[in-house]
């Protein structure tokens, strides 16, 4: 009897004190962006592709209905995921109010968020997403959304002046600077490493509450950019959830970055699980040299999809 008893308990420490279940479930979210130049028809294959091939994930594709369509049936069923990956940017009034409640208990309750590139113009006036993302552009943000935040001589600015959230310039290779270096998505990462072209965001602006910025690019004047460096991997908190929130991966060639596919499999697990099980991989981008992977290539023939180009804030 007593044997017994002690044999449950172990049980029962053993299962507390595990590694969470594998794999961990993670919905793709998708459906809408602002126009062409974000084709979230062609990035969201790669996207999924990418967190597969992490070995650690289970992914399932939710696509939102899109503008006029019926929302009276969607209803996400949240807690099946530990993770939601948002490759989605749509206009404040899209989500019914009740969609949205459900969404942010979700995230406050525990849910982890991976915002990727232009999910970060979603929603503008939506206080709660914007609370989850920290910092976000476009769509009417302005002085009134929050400061703008980044770094200078290596310390965080919140610059309040007056202006547009949301700018960029032409789509060079950047580096990218990791200002925080003993979190769990940047652990044992070289501190600076090439990006390849891609928009490199600036001027976002946000409430910035339990944000950590933990890695940054430099906003060349030269390339309509700020001069100051910019956020570029960001962690934010809100209630129980874990958001991690990547600037990078406007189209199929930003995408093809092992800098960019290795923040977003552990960024994507941090958000899940808050902790980074994956090793940094040995292709990793050095400081001056970029790296691409042949089985990411986008398609033969591809190019960049066209559409009217960003409005430029400065
Ligand atoms: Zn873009």
């Amino acid at each position: 009897m007593k044997l017994t008893l002690i044999a449950a308990l172990l049980t029962t420490v053993a299962a507390l004190t595990a590694a969470p279940a594998l794999p961990i479930h993670v919905m793709l979210l998708d459906g809408e962006q602002a126009g062409a130049y974000h084709a979230w028809q062609e990035t969201t294959p790669y996207l999924k592709r990418m967190l597969e091939d992490a070995g650690i994930f289970q992914v399932d594709v939710v696509t939102v209905p899109p503008r006029g369509g019926d929302f009276s049936a969607f209803h996400p069923d949240w807690s099946k995921y530990q993770v939601v990956v948002g490759n989605y940017d749509a206009p404040d009034d899209r989500w019914p109010d009740n969609l949205k409640a459900a969404f942010a208990e979700y995230i406050r309750n525990g849910g982890g968020f991976v915002s990727v590139h232009a999910a970060d113009n979603a929603f503008a006036n939506w206080k709660e997403y914007n609370l989850m993302i920290g910092v976000g552009g476009w769509r009417g943000r302005s002085e009134k959304s929050g400061p703008h935040f980044y770094y200078q001589n290596g310390k965080l600015v919140s610059d309040t002046a007056p202006g547009m959230a949301g700018s960029h310039g032409a789509r060079n290779p950047f580096q990218v600077v990791n200002q925080v270096t003993d979190h769990p998505i940047t652990k044992g990462l070289p501190k600076e490493w090439m990006h390849v072209g891609d928009e490199l965001y600036a001027n976002l602006r946000g409430p910035g509450e339990n944000m950590t910025i933990l890695s940054s690019a430099f906003s060349d004047p030269a390339n309509r950019g700020t001069g100051h460096d910019e956020p570029i991997l960001i962690v934010i908190s809100y209630g129980k959830g874990r958001i991690f929130h990547t600037t990078m991966g406007h189209d199929l060639a930003a995408l093809n970055c092992v800098g960019f596919m290795t923040t977003y499999q552990r960024g994507t697990e941090w958000a899940a699980t808050g902790k980074v099980t994956q090793k940094v991989p040995t292709d990793f981008p050095t400081s001056e040299k970029f790296g691409m992977r042949k089985e990411y290539d986008p398609p033969a023939g591809w190019s960049s999809p066209g559409g009217r180009p960003r409005p430029q804030s400065k």
